[in-house]
This record gives C-alpha cells, sequence and structure tokens, in this order.
C-alpha cells in the first residue's frame, strides 16, 4: 500500500528550506508518476540557493523563482504509475514504458507552439520554457514538479527517457550534464567553417571543473581533443579532472589571471587553446577566458545560468581583432539525452564515471546535502535520494 503523503525538500527561500508533505497526486490517462531514485543537486539549484533567481534574463522566458520550490531536476527513478496512453507517448524515443522501468526526465516544459518552437530546434529557446525543479511554486496541486521529492508527477507535455539497462542510477544521473556538452559539438562542427572551433587533435580549455566542467572534459576527450586543460580552484576537483581525461591543470590558488593565460599560451604553442568553455557560472572567468582562446577560436559561456551580473568585455579586442566566435546555450537539447546515455554506457570503462556521485543524503537531510554540494575540496555530484525515517 502506498504511503498517502510525498516527502519532499522545499526551498522557501534563497538559502531556506523546509522538509514538506504533500498528497500522491492524481495521474490522468498521459501523464505518469517516478518514484526517485536520486536526483543531483546541480549549479542551478545552488544559483537560487544563493539568490540568484533570475533565469533568461531579458527574454520572453524570463522567470523569477516562485518560491517556495520543490527544487532538482537532474531526475533517475522508477515508474511508479502510469497513465493507459503515457505507456507510449512520453517517451522520447517512442519506447513503451512499464511500471518499474528507470527512466530520467528533461527538466524542461516547451510549448510547441511559439515562434521558436516552430522554427528552431534541439537547443530550446521557447518563449515559454519551464523547468521542473525551478519554474513552478509548489503550493499549487499537483505540487509534485520538482526532483527533491519522493515521487515526481510528469506531465503530459514533459520528456521522459528510458535508461539502458546496463546504467545503473548514479551513472544515469549524469545524463543532463553530458546533454549540456552538447556545445562542444557545436564547438567542433565549426571546424568546417575556416578552422574554427576545434578539430580532432585541437586543444580545449575547461574553466571549473565541477561536475558540469568534468563532463565537458570528458566530453572534449570523447570528441578527440589533443589536449585537455583544466583550470579550478579546487586540487581535488583537479585530480579529479585529471581522472576524466584532462592532460594540464592549472589551480587558481597562487596564480594571477596574467600567470593562468600564459600558462596556456605556454601549453598552446604561444597561440591560446582553440575552445575555451566557461563552466564556473562566475562572470569573472569570462574575460580570463577570452585571454585564453586563440585567434579564431571559440568560446563557450555554459555556467551562469542564473544572471550573475555583468562584467566589462573588450569588443574589439576579442571579437574583432581577434576573432573569437561566442556560443551562449540557452540551455540543453532534449534531443541529447538518448545518446548521452549512450556515451556513459559506452564510456563507462574508460573514464571512472562510478565516481561521478560522491555523497547521496536523504531529501530530509537536504541542509547537510547543500552544505557538502557547496565543499569544493571534498564533493563532486551530490544527490538527494529517498526520504528515510
Ligand atoms: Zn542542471
Ligand atoms: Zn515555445
Amino acid at each position: 500500500m502506498r504511503n498517502n503523503s510525498v516527502t519532499t525538500a522545499v526551498m522557501t527561500a534563497p538559502g531556506k528550506f523546509d522538509v514538506r508533505q504533500y498528497p500522491y497526486p492524481e495521474i490522468d490517462h498521459a501523464s505518469l508518476v517516478i518514484e526517485l531514485e536520486m536526483c543531483g543537486i546541480c549549479g542551478t539549484d545552488k544559483h537560487t540557493f544563493r539568490g540568484e533567481t533570475v533565469q533568461f534574463a531579458g527574454t520572453p522566458a524570463e522567470s523569477h523563482t516562485p518560491f517556495p520550490i520543490i527544487p532538482g531536476h537532474e531526475i533517475v527513478g522508477r515508474v511508479a504509475e502510469i497513465g493507459r496512453t503515457a505507456s507510449t507517448s512520453l517517451e522520447f524515443s517512442g519506447q513503451k514504458l512499464l511500471v518499474g522501468d528507470r527512466v530520467v526526465m528533461c527538466p524542461d516544459i516547451l510549448c510547441g507552439k511559439c515562434y521558436y518552437c516552430k522554427n528552431t530546434f534541439g537547443f530550446p529557446l521557447c518563449e515559454k520554457v519551464r523547468g521542473y525543479g525551478n519554474a513552478f511554486c509548489c503550493d499549487e496541486p499537483p505540487h509534485l514538479l520538482g526532483g527533491w521529492s519522493d515521487y515526481i508527477y510528469v506531465r503530459p507535455d514533459a520528456f521522459v527517457y528510458r535508461v539502458p539497462d546496463e546504467l545503473d542510477a548514479r551513472i544515469a544521473v549524469m545524463a543532463e550534464l553530458m546533454a549540456v556538452t552538447y556545445n562542444l559539438d557545436k564547438a567542433k562542427e565549426l571546424y568546417t567553417m575556416g578552422g574554427e572551433g576545434f578539430g580532432s587533435g585541437g586543444t580545449v580549455v575547461i574553466q571549473g571543473v565541477g561536475p558540469m566542467g568534468l563532463m565537458h572534459v570528458a566530453k572534449a576527450h570523447i570528441l578527440g581533443a589533443g589536449r585537455i586543460i583544466a583550470i579550478d580552484r579546487s586540487d581535488y576537483r583537479l585530480r579529479f579532472a585529471k581522472d576524466f581525461g584532462a592532460d594540464d591543470t592549472i589551480s587558481l590558488n597562487g596564480t594571477t589571471q596574467a600567470e593562468r593565460v600564459e600558462a596556456v599560451r605556454a601549453l598552446t604553442d604561444g597561440r591560446g587553446a582553440d575552445v575555451v568553455v566557461e563552466c564556473t557560472g562566475a562572470a569573472e572567468a569570462i574575460p580570463e577566458g577570452l585571454e585564453m582562446a586563440r585567434r579564431g577560436g571559440t568560446y563557450v559561456v555554459a555556467g551562469v545560468f542564473a544572471d550573475v551580473g555583468e562584467i566589462p568585455i573588450n569588443p574589439h579586442r576579442h571579437f574583432l581583432a581577434n576573432q573569437i566566435r561566442l556560443l551562449g546555450m540557452t540551455n540543453h537539447p532534449p534531443s541529447g539525452y538518448v545518446n548521452s546515455m549512450k556515451l556513459l554506457a559506452r564510456y563507462r570503462g574508460v573514464f571512472p564515471f562510478d565516481r561521478f556521485v560522491t555523497d547521496e543524503f536523504p531529501l530530509n537531510q537536504i541542509d547537510k546535502a547543500m552544505e557538502r554540494a557547496f565543499d569544493i575540496d571534498r564533493a563532486m555530484k551530490v544527490v538527494v535520494t529517498p526520504s528515510e525515517g
């Protein structure tokens, strides 16, 4: 007999949590319910926790976190209950879903009707995009539209993905971050345009090797980068990056910006890197990263998913004289999950993916979980698991 009340970790305001009970949701024929196995704490959740609560700033999709919310969107769980038509309509690649199947879900709900939904594909520029764990106030039914919850209600307009049998939950939880690395696929495509981006053997710098940066290190390796340089302030994370395929590491500790730029040049025949990826979530990293790119190189902004303010940039120097192409990514592609999980399965013997999740906390210990997630010297990916007690 299923417990009729569902335990959730609710963020009531920046930095404030409350463990709350909500009723188990009623489903209709086109929706389903996931029973949580684990849900990551993502950089986006940390932005919200710090009070950086504006997303998609300055666009029609601009959103301000509607507290209280159930955060969490790196969701892995088992289908607990499924509507009659949902078994064939909700799985992205068309697989039939049964109760008990392990799934991940894309947090983004796209409207399907706006200019961007109809005219752009893959990277969701949707004017009405709303994300699980970010954009839904949990005061209103069905309440359970975030991952830090024993059960998650999946709307008929969401995308879920059946997890290949060979992936356990601790690896499947990386699917969304691996989908975020599709900006490196974009950068690689540019190589055919006058040698922009990077070709096989090219050099990629990753600024910030927390969970998202680490996935970019692995993906650069998979895509054939010849040299991968990781930058971080945590020696623990830099060692992790080496295990995930980085060749060289540069610490922020005891170095100046000029010294770090010089170090990248020294490793790239004096030119700078073909591609530099920002995975720090800090605006200050961007001018430094632009200095690390070679002329005609590519700079990818991936980490600043919330509005963290402005930073001066010299447009002549970077974009005209050095002709650096800037790639931003409003979000990750929903189409990326299937292949991301194929990559995770294929490369799990090459990279120590099983070490990616370093800490698990039941969701009623959310304060401890969040504190650990900010501890860059001892945690990589921290996840919450079903409530205890
Ligand atoms: Zn995320
Ligand atoms: Zn749309």
